[in-house]
């Protein structure tokens, strides 16, 4: 069973709801229970948000090597190829933020 908590949006797994918000402190009664396929869809949307989130880390670490073998500059092919990884590693992690973004402006998560 997936509990919502009305006041501020955090989600509880239980056979109840939780006799406090871990978030905003209100009491029990402020939470509701999802359907079934709701409960689906925030299990799904937040694992989808998950991959998101790993990848924009992988991302940065990318552009932290990237950076790195700039910064040795051992020839200019090399340098080229990091340059460009660099780039790449940024569109990579914008992407997958503008999308976390919408996720949550839909409530998808
Ligand atoms: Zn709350």
């Amino acid at each position: 069973m997936l509990w919502k908590c009305t006041i501020c949006g955090y989600m509880h797994e239980g056979l109840e709801a939780p006799d406090i918000c871990p978030k905003c402190g209100q009491g029990k009664e402020k939470f509701v229970a999802l359907s079934e396929e709701d409960a689906k869809k925030v299990f799904e949307s937040d694992r989808t948000n998950d991959i998101h989130m790993e990848i924009v880390q992988l991302a940065m670490k990318i552009k932290d090597l990237a950076k790195e073998g700039m910064e040795l500059n051992l020839d200019p092919a090399c340098v080229a190829v990091f340059k460009k990884a660099h780039q790449d590693a940024w569109v990579i992690k914008q992407r997958s933020k503008a999308e976390i973004e919408q996720h949550l402006k839909k409530g998808k998560w």
